[in-house]
């Protein structure tokens, strides 16, 4: 298989696809697939408690946080946080550090008044507000921010203290790639596509307090109560996604949870910027250096008529998917969990050997 640094849907580990494959035909002694279940029947159920057990394990959720098992990818949750979290009339704070940060400001604005209480636009997302110049309002319904702004490689690396209003976050490209005190959150929700397991699973993980404020009127499908009260089985589930998501769990326990995935992405990221900052400007992240992500590592060739041949022999090379995303230019490697470090020792050998041979 080739090393693989899509943004997402991303690289999965392949112990677990290698499971998912000799379960395929007959999961778990049902002589069916998991796809072939109903999500009622009793060995789906105990197979979805267990995989809700073992992320309440890997990320130590207290118990009065509520874990959904959502679809609509986050960009639906993007809206339905406004519906559920702010009445008529609110006010939400967000903070705009990237694209995914400013989509979800602009996909609130219908349910919510939005505040940009701060952003970088202005020095191209290249930095971090610094929390001094944030404008909050106290009176806000809550702060949403990106832990992790996918396409701008920057990322935050603690929960920002933001009082007593509570902080909303979607950390969907860097959600269980070390640990992190769920309790300074109110709702934190993800796309399952980096970290988790296939599109199309969004894991909402929301203080249950906050499962009241939803009063405006809306259909049970957008109310977050209603999915807490059934169990996230209001509806069909995504049984595949559920499935997966529990395999990768189980992979997560199995090498050292979120304190060994903290270590392993440290140094996966370090070596990369280290190749980076060290080739003599032939490749470039102007990032600043301490809000530089550790899962995606924007970076640009000293020539960008290089470009063409850069992806022609990586992919060659066996190294995928390091194209850039456009709004940024230039290549992309995302470094999630699943991508282990003979991969990024892959791809700085590859960059050196590429400078070498193309001066
Ligand atoms: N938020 C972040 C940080 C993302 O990286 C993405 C997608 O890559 C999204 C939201 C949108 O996710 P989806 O495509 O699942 O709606």
């Amino acid at each position: 298989r080739v090393w693989n640094f899509s943004a997402g849907p991303a690289a999965m580990p392949l112990p677990v696809l290698e499971r998912a494959q000799r379960e395929l035909l007959d999961w778990n002694g049902s002589g069916a697939s998991v796809m072939e279940q109903s999500h009622r029947g009793k060995r789906f159920m105990t197979m979805a408690q267990q995989v809700e057990a073992d992320l309440r394990e890997l990320m130590g959720i207290p118990d009065h946080y509520a874990v959904l098992f959502e679809q609509g990818g986050a960009t639906q949750h993007f809206a339905q946080i406004p519906m559920n979290l702010a009445r008529e009339g609110d006010r939400a704070d967000y903070i705009v550090t990237g694209h995914w940060s400013e989509k979800a400001a602009s996909e609130a604005a219908p349910y919510v008044q939005v505040n940009v209480a701060a952003t970088s636009k202005a020095e191209s997302f290249l930095r971090m507000p610094a929390r001094e110049t944030w404008k909050l309002d106290s009176g806000a319904a809550y702060v949403h921010i990106a832990t992790n702004e996918t396409i701008h490689g920057v990322q935050f690396k603690h929960a920002p203290e933001v009082g007593d209003v509570p902080l909303v976050a979607d950390m969907s490209s860097d959600i269980l790639s070390g640990p992190i005190d769920v309790s300074r959150y109110g709702l934190i929700y993800a796309g399952a596509q980096k970290n988790i397991g296939p599109s199309g699973l969004v894991l909402v993980i929301i203080r249950r307090d906050l499962l009241e404020r939803a009063t405006r009127p809306m259909a049970k499908i957008f109310r977050y109560a209603e999915h807490a009260a059934h169990d996230s089985m209001l509806n069909t589930p995504n049984t595949w996604g559920w499935y997966l998501a529990g395999l990768t769990f189980q992979w997560l326990k199995e090498n050292g949870g979120l304190a060994a995935m903290d270590v392993l992405n440290r140094q996966k990221s370090q070596m990369l910027y280290a190749a980076i900052d060290g080739s003599g400007g032939y490749y470039r992240n102007p990032i600043d250096p301490p809000v530089r992500s550790r899962m995606n590592v924007p970076f640009t060739l000293h020539d960008s008529s290089l470009d063409a041949a850069f992806l022609q022999e990586s992919e060659a090379a066996g190294l995928l998917a390091l194209k850039g995303h456009k709004a940024v230019g230039g290549m992309r490697a995302s470094l999630y969990n699943a991508v282990p470090m003979e991969a990024v020792q892959a791809l700085v050998d590859f960059m050196s050997e590429f400078s070498r041979r193309h001066g």
